[in-house]
């Protein structure tokens, strides 16, 4: 899937390390949604103020692929 802000990265699906929740992250410019269903239909958060709302680093380190 395309990204709809960017309209040029790959949304990845993957998962919080710490938690295993899932997110869905722009390859490109890291927006994030947390549900699949509202990607593009609702508006994304940054990957980085999501990260830290948790307390963790706002890196790609602390995520996992997930299988598709
Ligand atoms: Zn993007």
């Amino acid at each position: 899937m395309v990204c709809p802000r960017c309209e040029q990265g790959e949304i990845a699906a993957t998962a919080i390390r710490c938690n295993g929740a899932g997110l869905f992250v722009c390859e490109e410019c890291e927006a994030t949604w947390i549900v699949e269903s509202e990607i593009g239909a609702r508006p994304f958060v940054d990957l980085g103020t999501h990260m830290r709302s948790l307390g963790l680093a706002p890196t790609w380190d602390e995520l996992d692929a997930r299988a598709p």
